[in-house]
Order: C-alpha cells, then sequence, then structure tokens
C-alpha cells in the first residue's frame, strides 16, 4: 500500500491537474493517471472567469498559460448583425473582482497545468494509463489500471475521479445512470488570426444569438489562433469530443435569410471543424464510496452556455484540496465534507447555465423580448448578474 500520504488520481484534464497541484503543495503524494497517451493540443477555447484564474494564479499556472484578457463581450443580433448589448471585461471585471478573465486554448491550458505539474517531485504523471476498475475497502481503495505492459492492482489510500463526462470512476463507484443528451451539438474550428477580418482579431468575445444556434468567437494563444464555436439544434448524440464535422451541414444552419454577412464569412472560412454533442446531468451526486470522490465533470457536467464547465472542475480541485488540509485529516469524511460543500453551488451554476441554453436559441416574439431586456439593463447589470459566479472564493 502507498503511503498514507497519497492520493490517485484519474484524469489529467482541468480538474485532475488542479488537484494535483493544489494537494502536491499540502504535501501529499499524487499519482495522475491519464488514458492519453500524450496531452495533445485537442479542443480549442475555454473561458475563465475570475473564480477560476484566482486559484490558478495562486497555484503559478497564471504566467504560463498564452491567455488573451478580452476588452469586452458584444452580443449581437444573428441576422442584423447590430450589437445588443456591450459587456465591458478586461480591467473593469479585474477590478471588480480581483482576478481577470481569460481566453485561452484548452490545450495550452492543459500543457501550463502540466508545465507545473513537472516541477513538483511529488506528482507522478502517469500518461497511456486507463484506470478500468475499483474496489473500495475500509481504509483505502484497490484501482487496476491498464498501461502498455497490462494491468496492474494499485493500493492506494484516497482516489479522485477527474476522468470527465464519461467517468469510469463514476460507473466503478456503482453510479451507472448516463449523463441526458440535451439536443444540441457544438461545432469547433481554430484559424489562424491572419485568415478573419482585423475587426474579428480583437481581443473580445462575440457572440451572435441566432434561431436555434449561436456562435461565439475569440483569439487565444496570445491573440494568434481564432476560436469559433457553432453551437446548434441536433440530435446526432454520439460521445467524444473531436467528431468530424462535415462542414456543408454546418452551414446549413447559417441560411443568408437569418445570418448577418459577417458572421457568416467567418462560418465560411473553415474547411474543417470538428463536433462534439452537449450533455449534462439534472443533478449534482456523488456515489458516497469509502474515501474516493469526484470532481469536474465527472461530478458535474454543465452545458457550456455560461462558460463554467472547466472553472467549476477548477473551484472543486482548490476545495477539495482545502479539504484535505489538515496533517491528520482522515480522506473520507474530508470528502464529504467537499462534496457538501461543492453541491449547491455546482448545481446552481448547473441549472444556469440550463436556462441559458434556452434563452439563447430563443425565436419570434420571445427572442425580441429577450433582445429588448438585454438593451434595457445593459453590459453591466448582465454582468452584474453573475456576480455570484465570478466573486466566489475558496473558503
Ligand atoms: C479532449 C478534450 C477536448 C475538449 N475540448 C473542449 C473544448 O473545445 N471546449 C470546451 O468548452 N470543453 C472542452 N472539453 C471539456 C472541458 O475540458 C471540460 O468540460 C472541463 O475542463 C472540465 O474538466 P475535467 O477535468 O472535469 O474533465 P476533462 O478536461 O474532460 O478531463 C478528463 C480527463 O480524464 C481522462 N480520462 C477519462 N477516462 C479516463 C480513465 N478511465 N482513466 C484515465 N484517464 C481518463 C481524459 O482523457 C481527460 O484527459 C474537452 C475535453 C477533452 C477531454
Amino acid at each position: 500500500m502507498a503511503s498514507s500520504r497519497t492520493i490517485l488520481i484519474a484524469g489529467a484534464g482541468i480538474g485532475g491537474l488542479t488537484a494535483a497541484l493544489a494537494l502536491a503543495r499540502l504535501g501529499y503524494r499524487v499519482v495522475v493517471v491519464e488514458q492519453a497517451p500524450a496531452l495533445s493540443d485537442v479542443g480549442a477555447g475555454i473561458q475563465l472567469s475570475p473564480n477560476a484564474t484566482r486559484i490558478l494564479q495562486d497555484l503559478g499556472v497564471a504566467e504560463r498559460a498564452t491567455a488573451v484578457v478580452p476588452e469586452g463581450l458584444s452580443i449581437r443580433h444573428a441576422r442584423t448583425g447590430a450589437e445588443i448589448a456591450y459587456m465591458p471585461i478586461g480591467c473593469a471585471m479585474e477590478f471588480r473582482y480581483g482576478a481577470p478573465y481569460w481566453m485561452v486554448h484548452r490545450g495550452d491550458l492543459q500543457a501550463a497545468l502540466a508545465d507545473a505539474v513537472s516541477e513538483q517531485p511529488d506528482v507522478v504523471l502517469r500518461l497511456g494509463t486507463k484506470l478500468e476498475d475499483l474496489a473500495v475497502h475500509a481504509k483505502g481503495i484497490t484501482a487496476s489500471v491498464r498501461d502498455a505492459r497490462g494491468v496492474t492492482d494499485e493500493r492506494v489510500p484516497a482516489l479522485i475521479g477527474a476522468d470527465g463526462l464519461w467517468s469510469t470512476t463514476r460507473a466503478q463507484l456503482g453510479d451507472e445512470t448516463k449523463p441526458i443528451f440535451r439536443n444540441r451539438t457544438a461545432w469547433r474550428a481554430i484559424l489562424p488570426a491572419s485568415e478573419v477580418p482585423d475587426e474579428f482579431r480583437r481581443p473580445m468575445t462575440r457572440l451572435w444569438l441566432g434561431h436555434n444556434a449561436h456562435l461565439v468567437h475569440y483569439p487565444v494563444r496570445g491573440g494568434t489562433l481564432i476560436n469559433i464555436v457553432a453551437i446548434v439544434a441536433d440530435r446526432w448524440n454520439a460521445p467524444g469530443w473531436s467528431a468530424p464535422g462535415a462542414r456543408d451541414e454546418l452551414l446549413r444552419h447559417f441560411s443568408r435569410e437569418r445570418w448577418a454577412k459577417d458572421a457568416r464569412t467567418l462560418v465560411e472560412t473553415p474547411l474543417t471543424w470538428a463536433k462534439w454533442a452537449l450533455f449534462d446531468r439534472d443533478d449534482v451526486s456523488f456515489p458516497e464510496q469509502g474515501p474516493s470522490t469526484l470532481i469536474g465533470d465527472a461530478a458535474h457536467p454543465m452545458l457550456p452556455f455560461l462558460a463554467q464547465g472547466a472553472a467549476m472542475a477548477i473551484e472543486d480541485a482548490a476545495v477539495l484540496a482545502q479539504c484535505l488540509a489538515s496533517p491528520s485529516s482522515d480522506p473520507e469524511p474530508a470528502m464529504r465534507r467537499y462534496e457538501a460543500i461543492r453541491r449547491a453551488r455546482v448545481r446552481r451554476v448547473q441549472q444556469a447555465a440550463l436556462a441559458n441554453s434556452r434563452t439563447y436559441h430563443m425565436s419570434g416574439p420571445a427572442a425580441l423580448a429577450r433582445n429588448l431586456a438585454m438593451q434595457l439593463m445593459g453590459g453591466e447589470r448582465l454582468r452584474a448578474r453573475y456576480d455570484w459566479i465570478y466573486d466566489w472564493r475558496p473558503g
């Protein structure tokens, strides 16, 4: 059995790597197993709000990520192209919440976290190693992991499942329920900044609200790449993050009648698209089995309509580390404490993201009323509605 201060983390995604860093700082020995043979550049842009960036700053990750700080968010009418509301972000958010807002390539964020992890002698990252099976004992866990040499059993005092939407950890801990498909797919493309009009290279997030679809784009990687995500109504629901998407199929959602020329020009530019189906869960549930717990999407997948999926995984990691901070802390009660602390907040964010999925894709009179309400409210007040998300700090 590994030393009593060893924790096994399944998954080296955003949540798993943040947890590894936070726990190493507390003197834990951490073993992270990741099924992917390499941490590659898969994925596209992720937005990170101050509730998450303040944690990354504290962990020394900020200076490693090639994030872009947006000047603001411009919300636009898909058909006319007119601006409905403008929300200042850059200095305004940093001043109000004490930490920046970032637009970052997921691969860059993961690489920045992995770089920080590589400097921690007490963290071992085992790539190409998949968690397959689990047994919970009174005082520990036996995890069966598969790598190129075959399957081995690891006996550890505690386990964190950070293995994402289709979590093996969750299933092995006895919860076989599946995430819920929400009848939408997200299509993403990345373009060199030189291929888009000057206006779209500015450090801004643009959100176009259309009929049963919306479009978001912003620069990442120090402004050298433009991340484009189009979310459309769809019945395709295969798991995975990177299925090839047929360009013609996507363009059918961006007709001349419904979309302004600028938006269509942007969507027509990339020749290749990847897509993923959108899932969440109806609750925030933890299997509560011995010294094990879940963080991030494994615990509470959410729709991307509030851009909080990665942020919640980062918050989870920080709170879990706090609960495990006492040198004498028995991991099992510490993990139950973490779950109790997180449940209500994450549920509220999950529900707010689901509500936005309806609001963003409205049509007809409902869309008119929404646009009018946004205009009247204005960007500052639109942002202030989310103070409860952005102003959060770990306990
Ligand atoms: C390849 C990929 C691309 C993505 N692209 C985007 C994107 O473009 N935009 C966006 O908003 N979100 C994207 N996401 C999702 C986003 O990163 C997460 O919603 C969010 O960061 C929450 O992070 P997480 O740590 O809970 O899970 P994730 O970041 O999804 O990480 C989970 C990790 O666990 C690993 N894993 C899974 N099962 C096992 C197992 N049995 N054993 C060992 N390791 C395992 C996975 O390979 C992955 O590295 C992507 C996720 C992945 C995995």
